[in-house]
């Protein structure tokens, strides 16, 4: 086996052996030439700078993956170092690789490394096979009339919807035993890194890998999606799919999500929430489309007339901010659910992130960049998107005269105080009337209701009604 000609599949934020395009198209390249299929995950040395939650989610999802494939005769050989070295040392150990096929970033340092990878193998003789797999269309595919890209959602959405979609990349389990090979003792060192990254993982992960996620899917296309458009937006009712961080490891195909809702709609017919479902799909896309025509957007305003705003720099709010000690109980509760579980409610990310950068006048990198470091489903594209857009310096943001009422959103959407309630045990008593601007208790009522303000919980840090106008006026500063 070891003198047989091979082909490598590239696996990297596409964990999952089914619907898998590269896989998919190794698995053609194997049968048609009989070449010997590897999977290689490559482990670069800035994992070891920062290891967050993340991290660690996305590492035991590497885990699940390696063992899946490892059922089916395609284990997987961990490398390491500079990409290009990386793959160097794979090539001199196994000279026989004659092509490779990974499914492509389109945006940030991941472009940047498939464009360089691209060439260099192709110099050193190496076929290379790249595929849009991540998002349902990638980002040059959605064009305007005119050719040129959408900077607004709904004609996106539009266009994006009037598209054929692909189909689902069916591998064939079978044939992958017959062609998957074994180098694993040219890799020891890799399998080391890694299991060294795996004794870094110190959380409980409780549905990991790609049964969980289809069954998740599943369950939430039958039993949620009718009522996904009147209740996504109200965190404590969990309406939401939570798919997200199984999306982002590609444990689940954006095509396969897209699919089986389309299933479900013909059993169901059509339904309102099925759609609005299939739309955040697209706006999943949209962002991809947006962070690939602005490849600066993780840095800069990507209007341009807001680069210049002084944002205000005091780091003992931003602490408040980070720790949910704000005493806005809908953005602290919002801030302990990320710190807990490494994933807060979309309304919830909108609201926090109006908060930081309308109510605290707060760089809205500093909150990307918080939330790249807290959340399991850190998308760069879709996190950039949302913080540009909640800090009103998107192409298609909120105008920044509409700021969010932090006190209106929570009564609006946690009309009870469940939610907040969940997260910060210390409003455990108080009731709904108080609930959302707990500060409004008579010193007898703190007393009645176990909540002294000031020390059981913090009082508003800030005035939403002054810092509004502040708010306003900086960015009426910064119009042309
Ligand atoms: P559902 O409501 O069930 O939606 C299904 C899927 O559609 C999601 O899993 C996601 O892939 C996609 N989606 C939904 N809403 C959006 C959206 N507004 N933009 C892009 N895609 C969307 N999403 C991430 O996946 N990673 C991030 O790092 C991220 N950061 C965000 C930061 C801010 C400030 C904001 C406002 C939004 C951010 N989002 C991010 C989008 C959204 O909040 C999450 O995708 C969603 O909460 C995930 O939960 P869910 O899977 O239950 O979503």
């Amino acid at each position: 086996m070891a003198e047989s000609d091979v082909v490598v599949v590239w696996f990297r934020q596409d964990l999952r052996l089914q619907d898998h395009k590269a896989l998919y198209y190794a698995l053609k390249d194997a049968e048609q030439y009989n070449r010997s299929i590897i999977a290689v995950f490559h482990i670069h040395p800035a994992l070891n700078e920062s290891f967050t939650v993340r991290h660690d989610y996305f590492f035991r999802t590497v885990e699940d993956v390696a063992q899946q494939a490892q059922e089916y005769n395609i284990p997987f050989h961990f490398i390491e170092g500079e990409t290009e070295d990386a793959f160097r040392d794979l090539l001199e150990k196994v000279p026989t690789v004659k092509s490779v096929h990974f499914n492509l970033d389109e945006v940030g340092f991941g472009r940047k490394r498939d464009e360089h990878m691209n060439h260099w193998l192709e110099t050193e003789g190496v076929q290379v096979h790249r595929y849009i797999d991540a998002h349902i269309h990638g980002a040059e595919e959605v064009e305007k009339p005119d050719g040129g890209f959408y900077s607004v959602f709904t004609p996106y959405y539009r266009k994006w919807s009037s598209l054929n979609k692909p189909a689902v990349f069916n591998v064939d389990k079978q044939k992958l035993q017959q062609y998957g090979a074994d180098f694993s003792k040219h890799f020891e060192g890799g399998s080391e890194a890694f299991q060294n990254l795996l004794q870094k993982c110190s959380r409980e992960w409780n549905h990991i890998g790609e049964k969980s996620a289809i069954q998740r899917l599943v369950y939430f296309l039958h039993n949620k999606v009718k009522a996904y458009e009147e209740e996504r937006d109200f965190p404590a009712k969990r309406a939401t799919s939570m798919i997200s961080p199984y999306l982002k490891c590609g444990v689940l195909s954006p095509r396969t999500v897209y699919h089986q809702a389309m299933e479900v709609q013909q059993e169901y017919g059509e339904a309102k929430g099925l759609e609005t479902f299939v739309s955040e799909i697209a706006w999943r896309d949209f962002y991809n489309m947006i962070y690939y025509v602005h490849p600066n957007c993780k840095d800069e305003e990507i209007s341009s007339k807001y680069k210049q705003i002084d944002w205000n720099q005091d780091q003992e709010l931003f602490e408040k901010w980070k720790n949910g000690e704000t005493g806005f109980p809908i953005v602290d509760a919002a801030m302990k659910q990320i710190n807990e579980i490494g994933w807060m409610h979309n309304r919830l990310r909108m609201v926090v992130a109006s908060f930081l950068t309308k109510d605290y006048l707060m760089d809205w990198r500093k909150g990307e960049r918080y939330f790249q470091n807290q959340l399991i489903d850190y998308n760069p594209a879709s996190n950039i998107g949302g913080w540009q857009w909640a800090a009103s310096t998107g192409t298609d943001a909120v105008p920044y005269f509409r700021v969010f009422n932090p006190i209106r959103q929570s009564e609006r959407f946690d009309p009870e105080g469940e939610f907040i309630k969940s997260y910060l045990p210390a409003l455990k008593n108080v009731p709904k009337k108080y609930i959302h601007e707990p500060s409004k208790m008579t010193e007898a009522e703190q007393e009645k209701y176990d909540c002294i303000i000031g020390k059981d919980y913090p009082e508003p840090t800030v005035d939403h009604k002054v810092m509004r106008k502040k708010a306003i006026a900086m960015f009426e500063g910064n119009e042309e």
